[in-house]
């Protein structure tokens, strides 16, 4: 099969060709996964900094593929992206997250990550007014997680998308923040209500390193004074947990508290309480 006419097949790879069909079949199983019932969502919780207490959770999204066996999202989110899957996808993780909030039977706020094809496909402040009115999910308790790349082409019609949300009463969250470009353009032009620090920034904590401290301290101030709760995820030590603390970060995640966990566990964790 290494057809140099064109170019195309010049340079082979069969580890590419097997990355290229797993992809391929993927995509043609994700088709079937809604319908069969083979999504679930894993909720790590976010904890209170100051009480310790659990204020809500994320929900993450996971596929028990049939003979593949537990799929991790970065492997499938960019198929059901491409493929346009991502809106019923989405619909159903918004649908799923908010009716298992409500069953808890106690308030509890629930963050959803929302992509940016999700964002600009179809009309999703509709979809999200109508999965509230479905579930009975108090609007204020729903949280939807948008990674700077929806706000990045910064378009009217965004803007106007934004606002659209923030009519229905839910909370928005700025995802990864740090991460992309001119992030700092976008706290003055969209109402976004709280703030996430990526796990980038959190990994280099509490090594005693100035400059680290001193950029997370920044981008904490920055929330503040910009009116947002600051979350900052992907705790994975104590020392990291104590930094954010002292640096007055509202909230935080990560696998030092907890990792993501079926929902049963989740109940149980927010009927107990972390451990201390
Ligand atoms: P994210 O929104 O930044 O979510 C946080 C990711 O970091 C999750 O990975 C979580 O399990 C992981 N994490 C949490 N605490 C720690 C920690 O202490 N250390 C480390 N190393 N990792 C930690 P996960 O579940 O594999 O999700 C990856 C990404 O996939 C998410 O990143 C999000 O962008 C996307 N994703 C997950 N679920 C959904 C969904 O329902 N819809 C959409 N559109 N995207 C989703
Ligand atoms: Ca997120
Ligand atoms: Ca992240
Ligand atoms: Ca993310």
């Amino acid at each position: 099969a290494k057809e140099a006419g064109g170019g195309v097949y010049a340079s082979y790879d069969p580890a590419m060709h097997d990355a290229l069909m797993r992809r391929l079949s993927l995509a043609d199983d994700l088709r079937l996964a809604l319908d069969r019932d083979e999504l679930v969502l894993h909720y790590q919780p976010t904890v209170d900094l100051a009480t310790g207490d659990i204020v809500g959770f994320e929900a993450l999204v996971r596929w028990q593929h049939p003979t593949r066996g537990m799929v991790p999202p970065l492997e499938f989110i960019g198929i059901a992206e491409s493929t346009g899957l991502i809106v019923p996808l989405g619909r159903w993780v918004l649908a799923e997250a908010c009716r298992q909030a409500v069953a808890w039977g106690r308030p509890v706020k629930m963050a959803v990550n929302v992509s940016v094809r999700q964002f600009e496909a179809g009309d999703l402040a509709a979809t999200v007014a109508a999965v509230l009115a479905e579930t009975g999910m108090p609007a204020d308790q729903l949280c939807l997680e948008m990674t700077e790349s929806v706000l990045l082409t910064d378009t009217d019609e965004n803007l106007s998308r934004i606002v659209g949300l923030k009519a229905l009463g839910v909370m928005l969250a700025m995802d990864d923040f740090g991460t992309g470009y001119s992030s700092l353009a976008y706290l003055r032009r969209f109402p976004m209500d709280v703030l996430k620090i990526d796990r980038s920034f959190v990994d280099r904590l509490g090594s005693g390193d100035a400059e680290d401290e001193t950029l997370v301290n920044t981008i904490i101030r920055l929330g503040r004074r910009f009116g947002m709760l600051t979350v900052a995820e992907g705790i994975e030590n104590e020392a990291q947990l104590a930094v954010l603390r002292g640096m007055g970060c509202d909230y935080a995640q990560g696998y030092f508290l907890s990792r993501p966990v079926p929902a049963p566990e989740a109940g149980a964790l927010l009927e107990a309480g972390l451990p201390a």
